[in-house]
């Protein structure tokens, strides 16, 4: 098969688009042919070497595919080759103390698809039966593939972790990412009222679009300052967090006494300072965060298909322009998902 694979660690010109070894399913696997897979943040640590692959190099990226079943392994039931399916992407043992406990995201053996195994900048890629879910005829295979991992990670951020209520208030950092569109539509959805950033005021629309009340120019304005003024000196109860450095710093000192602060990544950078006087004279919550689970996964593709979320798509790239498609996305052009297609 054809994929977008990288032997070296460095920026988008190391990826190269070439013969690759087809996947062969084994017991309880199936290979999926990829009819779309979104390019995500992870994918950029993995090919600069600041998250190196677990299984060493060469390396396909690619955590959110969806397609059609192309094979399946021996003990594989309920799957027939040509039906739509979008990929879960983490993998867990199941036995752990905290698979066991039902907190698979935790797990001691835990795993992404285009992380811990070759992903989806492919024309075919392999994962566990178990993983597969059956993609609803109405949604397109670019808007499923929009959603496995921004989507669920922002849904689990807010509904499972940080239990957003109705009328509550939310700073959702980076509205022109893919978690941060997500998370803007999400508390909407629970009824909470948002305020959101951006790094370039031709993002504001779409902010607006997605359901924000409030949206500021981080570059421009200072959001710690907005947020006070908007919520009337009080702060937000939420901040969804994922950039890191000097944002992190400063989205703390958004939230009121009793505030959630939930962090699911470190795009900039893996560091951020906490003013720890904050934190306990307002009895802060600080909430780690990662992905979530297939269940969840299933319920926001039964919100896509009823139209109460829609994933943000930026433009879809040709498989064989990959390294475009990454550029495309280190040089921040994107406004939502950007995905690679056939
Ligand atoms: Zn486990």
């Amino acid at each position: 098969m054809k994929a977008a694979f990288f032997k070296e660690h460095g920026g988008a010109d190391k990826i190269l688009y070439d013969d690759y070894r087809d996947p062969a399913p084994v017991a309880g696997e199936a290979v999926v042919r990829v009819r779309a897979c979104g390019v995500n943040h992870v994918d950029m640590l993995l090919l600069d070497g600041r998250f190196p692959p677990p299984e060493g190099l060469p390396h396909v990226n690619g955590c959110e595919v969806a397609g059609t079943v192309e094979a399946v392994g021996d003990r594989v039931k309920g799957l027939e080759p040509g039906q739509r399916v979008v990929i879960f992407p983490g993998f867990s043992c199941g036995s752990c103390e905290y698979c066991l406990r039902g907190e698979r995201t935790v797990c001691v053996r835990y795993g992404y698809l285009g992380a811990h195994r070759d992903g989806g900048y492919a024309e075919l890629v392999k994962a566990p039966a178990a993983n597969l879910l059956p993609l609803p005829d109405a949604l397109s295979f670019e808007a499923a593939a929009a959603v496995p991992m921004a989507m669920l990670t922002s849904w689990h951020a807010l509904v499972t972790q940080a239990d957003v209520r109705p009328g509550q208030t939310v700073l959702v950092q980076a509205a022109g990412s893919g978690v941060g569109s997500s998370a803007i539509q999400i508390a909407r959805l629970a009824g909470a009222r948002v305020i959101t950033t951006v790094g370039s005021d031709d993002k504001i629309e779409l902010a607006k679009s997605l359901g924000a009340e409030r949206v500021v120019n981080y570059r421009t304005h200072d959001f710690v300052e907005a947020a006070k003024e908007w919520t009337g000196k009080r702060g937000v109860d939420i901040v969804i967090e994922h950039i890191g450095g000097e944002t992190f710093e400063r989205s703390v000192l958004a939230l009121t006494r009793l505030g959630k602060f939930v962090t699911i990544g470190s795009h900039d950078t893996h560091w951020g300072r906490l003013d720890l006087r904050h934190v306990y004279s307002k009895n802060l919550r600080v909430i780690g965060t990662n992905l979530g689970s297939i269940l969840e996964l299933r319920a926001i593709l039964d919100h896509l298909v009823a139209g109460r979320l829609r994933p943000v798509i930026d433009r879809a790239f040709p498989l064989r322009d990959a390294r475009a498609a990454v550029q495309h996305v280190l040089d921040r052009k994107n406004k939502g998902k950007v995905l690679l297609t056939p």
